[in-house]
Formats: C-alpha cells, structure tokens, sequence
C-alpha cells in the first residue's frame, strides 16, 4: 500500500515525503489506519521497522493543533534516554508544519528546564520512566490529560526492571484514553503488562 492510502492528511503527507520515505513498511501500513480509527494497539514490532513514525504520524493528526495552557495530551515513555530522544526528533522532523510543542524528559540532567517546559505548556512528552516517576512524586506534571499513551520497546523495559514504574504511571492517566503498545517480542511477562494496560486492543505482528 502507499502513503496516500492510509488516511493521513495532506500536511503529513507532505511530511513523509520530505523525510524521503516513499512506501510504508509493514508496520506503518498495518498500524497506522487502526491507530487514526483511534483503537488501542498491541504490537510486536523491534526497532528499524519504522514503528515510531507509526505513532507518532497518527499523534500529530490527533492532536492537531498546540493548545495554549493545556496539560499534556499525549505521553510516550521508552526505556532509555537514547531512545527518548530519538523520538523527539522523529516528532520535530514529521511535525514542522504543525505548531504541536513536544518535551523530551530524561535523568541525568536537572529537573528546571524540564519543569519550566512542562509549566509553558507541552503538547507531547516523552519521557523514560524513572524521570517520569520523580515528576509525578514532585507534582510537577500532570496526566490527566492524556489521550494517547505509548508504550515503546516493553520487551526492554522489562530486561531494564521498569515494569513497576508503568505499573505506578499507567493509573495516572486517563481510563478513558488510546494505548498503543509496542514490543520486540510478546512472551507471557509482556502479555501481562499488555493486559494491565491496554484495554481490548488491535494486535498486529510484523
Ligand atoms: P524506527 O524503527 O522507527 O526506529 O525507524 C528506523 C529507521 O527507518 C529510521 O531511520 C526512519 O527514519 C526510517 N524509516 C521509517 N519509516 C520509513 C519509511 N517508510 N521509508 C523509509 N525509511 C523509513
């Protein structure tokens, strides 16, 4: 299938193009009408098959527009910094027509300009889940705006021993919201987590 079949609009369109992909991988082609039908997903997908631009297309067409003042609506929390970070960029890149703002959140760093961002209004955060956990023990975010939550690379936050931190996060945000749920791989543990989070989902495996 192509882009254009997918139901994204013109702007983003325009953004694929530009970021010099021309054909979906499977991933994107499978994932992404189910996610703009706004159902919750659980995928099984590893890193360099395209999956974050299969959420985040389909965030940046939900969320439309910055909303000044707004709590944050959308929250994607990945395992590490690295990771992190490269999904913010992969949102810059996509979302320059939009005026959609997205912080990034990572230890290692003071939380001042993360604090500072968050109170000037981020439509997006990415955040791993240590930082987001001190955040929310301080009261300095809040989630209960969120209507997309993504959960990136389970399979690696399991390894890395965060399953309880999502545990802790998850219940801050919205019952009423879309989850879409990413793993390399879905054994019995990653089921669980799935379940916990993830309400009656679209399964998709590449
Ligand atoms: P990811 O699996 O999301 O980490 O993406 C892996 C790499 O594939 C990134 O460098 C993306 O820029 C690139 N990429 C994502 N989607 C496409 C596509 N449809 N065509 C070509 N490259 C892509």
């Amino acid at each position: 299938s192509a882009f254009q079949d997918l139901g994204l609009n013109p702007d983003l369109l325009a953004a694929v193009e530009r970021a010099g992909y021309t054909t979906p991988t499977p991933v994107q082609a499978r994932a992404i009408p189910v996610v703009l039908e706004g159902r919750n997903l659980v995928a099984s997908a590893q890193t360099g098959t395209g999956k974050t631009a299969a959420f985040v297309l389909p965030i940046l067409q939900r969320l439309r527009r910055h909303r000044p003042g707004a709590a944050p609506r959308a929250l994607i929390l990945e395992p590490t910094r690295e990771l992190a970070v490269q999904v913010e960029e992969v949102i810059q890149d996509l979302g320059r027509d939009h005026d959609l703002t997205a912080t990034v959140l990572h230890g290692g760093v003071g939380l001042g300009r993360q604090r500072d961002a968050l109170a000037a209004g981020s439509d997006i955060v990415i955040s791993t889940t240590g930082r987001l956990l001190d955040l929310l023990e301080r009261k300095l975010i809040d989630l209960s705006g969120i209507e997309v939550l993504v959960l990136d690379e389970v399979d690696r936050m399991l390894d890395m021993g965060f399953i309880p931190d999502i545990k802790t996060i998850v219940p801050h945000c919205p019952r009423r919201r879309q989850t879409l749920f990413f793993s390399a791989t879905l054994p019995k543990a990653i089921e669980r987590v799935a379940k916990f989070a993830v309400h009656n989902p679209a399964r998709i495996v590449v």
